[in-house]
């Protein structure tokens, strides 16, 4: 008879463990993979892509194109072209959300299976600093690893006083469920998930408030830029209030209650739900970091050098948990260095910016050095801000109010930040990361033909602004 050797098939051995499936993640484990490491990937829940491609960017972008759409029909009424009022088939509209996030979950299954990674549907926390415990709804199992990627996200901030078992309370994930459209929607934060959200509610219908604890919106973005979006929306909505912070949420049967403090408040006002979007939390205390050692600070950060590594030298961590800005290219670059470093390759992370973007309509979009710090740091520049009401292309869409700026070294003409304002400015930042990494002037910017009319060329005369080769606006000597 055949000896039984005793398999423990709870337990299963990674060379590289990824704890959590969204961008950063999953990029971590197939850049492992394809350096030939044997890899296991933890994810909670049964699709990868995490917040981003579930109950973030991807789904939030499918409404903000629908939104678009609403918005640009709207507009060309009154020049000469009317479809009549739109209508809202809302579970057709959510059906079609979910099937661009599901078409991405389907092709993520995909590159799993061709790379081999095995996948554990399961929440993850590490028992020792060689092992991690997954547990679903129908099984432990354990990994033991040689070295492990954290990858594991953020959660959406919440405020304790405010009542949190009320269906008409939201964070972006109740917002992006799309289940109702509330007559009178109050959006808690006027930063980047406020605001996207907020232009999808308005092109559906709602009366749309938004309160601001700082004296802009968009608080990191220089003002110039902030402005054409605040002065558009100003007209939109009902309420724009800065300087403004909520106090309370009281839950009626027909309404919530909120009573606001600052020095525009307005008295207490009633609404049919609240979206806080006030800030996400890294998730680094949910992963019982202590037991492998590793350093978690009061936030919840895990701190990580420039090779992504913790203060345990064979654990990494990427994405959200290691920092600000919480945003998934940035997770995704990481995720390649930290797979790259556990393959014994000499990658660092040495990006020189990490775009930002607005997708509101306009979209707002910034990299490199913003203006307000240039004069914090008190570094000389030159910057050029060209409007895009001399713009062809963008005359021709109808829109006039964006701008394209450019900040400059003063000596070396370098470029050292740029933002855009106007529509698709989310895609046309991506030529200001590439200058600015490859140490492009602004003469190198305005000599590159840009294809006319298009929104690009605005880059290139705003540069031309700086070296004063200019000639599609006058500009007085
Ligand atoms: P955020 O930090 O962008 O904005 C939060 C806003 O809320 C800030 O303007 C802040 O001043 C304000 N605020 C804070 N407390 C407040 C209070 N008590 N009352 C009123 N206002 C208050 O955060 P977010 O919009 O929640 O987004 C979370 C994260 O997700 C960010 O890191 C963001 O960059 C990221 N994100 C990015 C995108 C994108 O890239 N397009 C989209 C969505 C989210």
């Amino acid at each position: 008879m055949e000896a039984k050797t005793a398999v423990d098939e709870s337990t299963i051995h990674a060379e590289v463990v990824v704890l959590g499936g969204g961008p950063g993640g999953y990029t971590a484990a197939f850049r492992a993979a394809d350096l030939g490491k044997q890899v296991v990937l933890i994810e909670r829940y049964p699709v990868l892509g995490g917040v981003c491609l579930n109950v973030g960017c991807i789904p939030s972008k499918a409404l903000l194109h629908m939104a678009q759409v609403i918005h640009e029909l709207d507009d060309f009424e009154k020049h000469g072209i009317s479809y009549g009022k739109p209508t809202f088939d809302i579970d057709k509209i959510r059906s079609w959300k979910e099937s661009v996030s599901k078409g991405l979950n389907d092709g993520l299954a995909r590159l799993v299976k061709q790379r081999k990674v095995t996948l554990l549907q399961g929440v993850g926390q590490f028992t020792s600093s060689n092992s991690i415990e997954v547990k679903s709804d129908t099984e432990i199992k354990t990994v033991t690893f040689d070295q492990a990627i954290i990858a594991a996200g953020s959660t959406p901030t919440k405020i304790p006083s405010f009542p949190h078992d009320d269906p008409r309370l939201w964070d972006s994930t109740d917002a992006l469920e799309l289940k109702t459209i509330p007559k009178k929607l109050l959006i808690v934060g006027g930063g980047i998930i406020g605001l996207e959200m907020a232009t999808v509610y308005h092109a559906l219908g709602s009366e749309i408030s938004v309160v601001e604890l700082m004296e802009q919106i968009i608080p990191g973005c220089d003002n110039d830029l902030v402005t054409p979006l605040y002065r558009h929306i100003k007209k939109q909505y009902k309420n724009i209030w800065l300087n403004t912070k909520v106090t309370g949420i009281t839950a009626h049967k027909k309404a919530l209650e909120v009573s606001f403090e600052g020095k525009d408040a307005p008295a207490s006002e009633t609404y049919d739900a609240v979206l806080v979007a006030v800030g996400r939390r890294p998730n680094g205390k949910k992963i019982a970091a202590e037991l492998a050692g590793i350093n978690v600070d009061d936030a919840g950060f895990i701190a990580v050098d420039k090779q992504q590594r913790t203060n345990v030298p064979h654990i990494f961590a990427i994405g959200d948990i290691v920092g600000n800005p919480m945003l998934a290219h940035k997770a995704v670059h990481e995720g390649k260095v930290a797979a790259e470093v556990a393959a014994g390759h000499k990658s660092a992370f040495d990006a020189l910016t990490i775009p930002s973007v607005a997708y509101t309509d306009p979209e707002v979009a910034w990299m490199g050095l913003t203006e307000n710090q240039a004069a914090e740091q008190g570094i000389a520049y030159d910057k050029a801000v060209f409007p895009w009401a001399a713009s062809g292309r963008s005359l021709s869409i109808g829109r006039k109010e964006g701008l394209t700026k450019i900040i400059c070294e003063k000596d070396t003409g370098r470029v050292l930040g740029a933002g855009i304002v106007g529509t698709n400015a989310g895609e046309l930042i991506g030529e200001a990361v590439l200058a600015l990494e490859m140490g492009a002037d602004a003469e190198d910017i305005g000599l590159t033909i840009h294809p006319h009319p298009t929104l690009s060329e605005t880059f290139a005369f705003a540069a031309e602004m700086i070296t004063g080769t200019i000639t599609d606006l006058y500009i007085k000597k």
